[in-house]
This record gives structure tokens, sequence and C-alpha cells, in this order.
């Protein structure tokens, strides 16, 4: 039984290729953080070592050894604490490591968790293993930042994209897999944009949301604050983007959510807000604010997005954000 939920199109491409034993070599799987690249890349490994008749079985030796982590021709690799990329020697490694007969299965799997990650060097040098790849050994490369990933490693490997689920999806999955009351299910899909594995960690890490309420509460309180106080958060966002990009990215993403509610709001409807537990601030917000307002700012953040990419001055960037979001009037 495939563990992967949805995404039917990648599913039945990897099926399909298994049955007619067309398998490529290599793999990219491309798409937003924790909508569940790996548990697809878990999935091929285990149906390419199974031993049962139909594919990953979830019950045979091989099946087991790799859900435990445990198989000794299934590798992870990403990056290793002391260095921010996925390092040459890592990938020399693995290249060693393919140059050997698989050891208890049938095929031998390196996942690479983070392609955006390698190293030039580690890069140039899985492009050599990718243009000549040994048997017996499949290769899957993760990124949720395919524009990182270098172009030639990109064209070498079959590309798979893995959009977010629809909501209703992440919702059943839920309360049918996971036995999350209605409410709570509904808060959880919705705030997760459809990547799964993020609502399904928050249903058992509860600092997940209680994070989201201090962002969210900083958020709301920005749109009454005076400049100081905007250019002090400014400073800080700045400091924390320098420690972790993706942490500030998923903020921006939250405050691009929190703003497209106040617009559906404007608009006068409720239906497809995402902060569906925050209905009374957001009206409230909404009210003060005019259309115009909320869509610059909406222009904004994403423009926001867009500098820090191309790896403007993150400082700057948030100071210009600042100036530009709107203050609340006061009712
Ligand atoms: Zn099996």
């Amino acid at each position: 039984m495939w563990q992967f939920m949805g995404h039917s199109r990648a599913r039945t491409l990897l099926s399909r290729s298994l049955e007619a034993g067309q398998l490529s070599h290599a793999y990219l799987f491309v798409g937003p953080p924790h909508v569940g690249k790996l548990t697809l890349a878990l999935d091929l490994a285990r149906a390419v070592n199974c031993q049962a008749d139909r594919v990953p079985c979830g019950e045979c030796a091989a099946c087991r050894r790799i859900a435990e982590g445990n198989h000794s021709d299934v590798k992870i690799i990403g990056r290793e604490e002391q260095h921010k990329v996925i390092t040459i020697s890592q990938v020399r490694e693995m290249d060693n490591d393919a140059s050997l007969p698989p050891f208890e299965g049938r095929c031998k799997v390196f996942i690479f968790d983070g392609a955006e990650l390698l190293s030039q060097d580690a890069a140039n040098r899985l492009l050599k293993t990718l243009e000549e790849p040994p048997s017996n050994v499949l290769i899957i490369l993760l990124t949720s930042r395919e524009k990182d990933v270098l172009p030639t490693i990109i064209s070498r490997c079959q590309r798979v994209e893995l959009p977010p689920l629809p909501i209703d999806v992440v919702r059943e999955t839920l309360t049918e897999r996971y036995m999350i009351d209605d409410e709570k299910a509904e808060l959880l899909a919705r705030v997760s944009g459809g990547c799964l594995g993020w609502a399904i960690q928050a249903t058992q890490d509860g600092g997940l949301l209680e994070e989201r309420d201090r962002r969210l509460n900083a958020l709301a309180g920005l749109v009454h604050a005076g400049l100081l106080e905007r250019f002090t958060y400014a400073a800080e966002l700045a400091n924390r983007f320098s420690k972790s990009r993706e942490d500030v990215e998923e903020l921006l993403s939250l405050w691009i959510q929190w703003w497209r509610d106040l617009l559906i709001l404007k608009c006068g409807q409720s239906g497809p807000v995402t902060n569906v537990d925050r209905l009374s601030v957001l009206s409230g917000q909404a009210d003060t604010l005019s259309t115009e307002q909320i869509v610059g700012f909406i222009r904004r953040l994403q423009d926001a997005r867009k500098y820090l990419e191309q790896n403007a001055n993150p400082r700057l960037v948030f100071e210009v954000l600042m100036l530009n979001m709107p203050q609340e009037k006061p009712s």
C-alpha cells in the first residue's frame, strides 16, 4: 500500500513505470515543504525492493525495514549539521556505495532530501553519476526550491511535480486516518495549505499551532503599530532571515494568507478563508481597510518574496514592506 496520499497523477505515473519495468534511473520530486515528497520517495524505495506481488505491500521484511529506516540499501542524504550544504564528500561516499551491488534488496536507492542544498562541487560530481548511472541504483532528488537546483541536474532526472493537496483531502485524511475532530481538522487542513505533512505534524506537536498564533498576533498588531515598532520588527526579520531563510519564507506565506483572507472578507465572502479561527479579528481589520490598500499590500508581499529570492538586502526589503503596510484607521 502506498503511504502517499493524493497526487494521483504522480502515483499513477510511477506505478505504470514500475509495472512496465521502465522506471527512470533518476527522479526529481518538486513540491512545497511537507507536501509528501519524502513519503513518496520511500514508497518508491519500498516498491522496487518489495518481495510481494503487489508492490509496495507494506508488510514484507523489505517494506518494513525501509519504513523503519533500517534497510541497508536505502539511504537518505541531507545536509549534515555542521555544514550549510550537501558536500562533495557526501556525494563521493554515495558513489562508492552505488558501485557495490545491493546488499539485501534488489535496488539501491539514494534519496537526496534537498537537492537545492547540493554545493556546486557536489552537484557536478552527482551530474557525472547521473550521466552514467550504475545498474540497480535509483536516485531520487527532492526539492521545494527548484530554481536553486542546477539546470543540468534537472535535465538528467525525470521531473515529477507534487502540488499541494485539495483541502478536502487533507481534512478527510485527518479525520479518518488520524481521528482528529472535525473542527480541528478543518483548521489544520486550511492552515496547511494542502501540505498534509505539516497538518499531521501539527496534530502531534502543539508547538506548531502555538508558533502560528504568536506570528499572527504579531502580524495583527503591526497594522496598528507606529514606524519605530515596525522598523524594529524589520530588523528582527532580517536577523532571522540570515539564520533561516525557510523560516522567514514561511512567515511571508502566512502573511500572504492573512491578507488574502482580508480580501476575501472585503468581497463579502467567508467560505475560502484560511484562518478560520481568526474570523472576528480579520473582519474587524477588513472593515477599516480599503480594497485598494489590501490588494496593494498583497502585491508588496509578493514583491518582497521575489526580491528575497533575487538576494536583495533583506533589511531593506523588510523596511520597505513595513513602510507600505497599510495603517488601520481607528474605527
Ligand atoms: Zn513489501
